[in-house]
């Protein structure tokens, strides 16, 4: 049985500001005041985990050590089926030392016609995978993880989400991730059922 969240504030463990813009606004409903990596100077720990649950486990416990809050951090990234599951756990590494993401989509398409890959829906399969871990201060962890099935598309597309959105169309969908609506996104995303996951078990 998963822990109960009863507490007043929460640190939202990331210096991404998309993944923590999103998760602001998914945590709109609950009145939990929402304190930020930042605003506590909270540094961003070496990611040296073997799965996204290893890395948003040791981000969120070092938020909560530090800040003395429970916190909530979020390990995702993107796992293309042809390139056997890259980038995955190094998603934020293939955006390069100033983490561009534009560095990181054309990575992929380059790996991608590489191997010669079609231009077809099966081929250019890939999931974004989103990990969420809460921890309270006694180190006590409650995780879930969401996905999102989808595809690479090449050129880019849409200027809304972060990261890879604009080259990742979802499985049943005419646009990307970029060309969506905060609130569209959040609907089908990962993180979003990763969200989902998540009050189910510790907010209601
Ligand atoms: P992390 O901060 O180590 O978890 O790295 C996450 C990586 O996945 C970064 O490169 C993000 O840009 C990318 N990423 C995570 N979630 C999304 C998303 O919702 N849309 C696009 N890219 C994402």
């Amino acid at each position: 049985m998963a822990r109960r969240f009863a507490l007043p504030r929460l640190v939202v463990a990331t210096h991404n500001r998309g993944k923590a813009g999103e998760i602001r606004t998914m945590l709109s409903p609950f009145g939990v005041d929402i304190v930020s990596a930042g605003e506590f100077g909270l540094p961003a720990p070496e990611e040296t985990g073997k799965t996204f649950e290893d890395n948003a486990t040791l981000k969120a416990l070092a938020a909560t050590r530090a800040s003395g809050l429970p916190a909530l951090a979020d390990d995702s990234g993107l796992s293309v089926r042809a390139l056997g599951g890259q980038p995955g756990l190094y998603t934020a590494d293939w955006e390069g030392p100033t983490r561009d993401a534009m560095v990181g989509m054309r990575r992929i398409q380059d790996e991608l016609a590489k191997r010669g890959v079609p231009d077809s829906d099966a081929a250019r399969a890939a999931t974004f995978h989103c990990v969420l871990a809460l921890a309270w201060p006694d180190d006590h962890v409650e995780l879930v993880h969401g996905t999102l099935d989808g595809r690479i598309v090449w050129p880019p597309r849409g200027s809304g989400g972060h990261g890879y959105d604009p080259c990742f169309q979802p499985v049943g969908e005419t646009r990307t991730t970029a060309e969506m609506s905060e609130a569209e996104k959040n609907a089908i995303s990962h993180r979003g059922r990763a969200f989902r996951l998540l009050v189910e078990a510790c907010f209601k």
